[in-house]
């Protein structure tokens, strides 16, 4: 892994056939988010966390094939799958309009 490799391949969501971002529009970054795990629809303050080291910045929102957004916390809008609305798959940070997504919440499609 390199900072500033673009993706190779395709993402889709994990549980869904849906496209979430084509190849070669993410950029490889190293990040240090605290992201609460994928579940369907939690609405527990108390969800559980991972870090997420390495994401994939995506400067635009209209750069996604398909994406939805979730509860905002702060200066974030965690992202979710738009059709099966599993997530968080990443995050979109309100002030630099960037979002990423995180490399473990998505399928790598051939
Ligand atoms: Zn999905």
């Amino acid at each position: 892994m390199s900072d500033g490799e673009k993706n190779a391949a395709r993402f889709g969501c994990l549980t869904c056939p849906s496209v979430i971002l084509l190849a070669g529009v993410g950029t490889l970054v190293k990040t240090e988010f605290k992201l609460p795990l994928a579940t369907k629809t939690s609405k527990d303050e108390d969800e559980e966390t991972e870090f997420v080291t390495k994401s994939w910045l995506i400067p635009d929102m209209f750069q996604f094939e398909n994406v939805g957004f979730s509860k905002t916390v702060g200066n974030y809008k965690y992202l979710v799958c738009a059709d099966c609305e599993i997530g968080p798959i990443g995050w979109h940070c309100i002030d630099s309009k960037e979002s990423y997504v995180a490399d473990q919440r998505v399928k790598h499609m051939e």
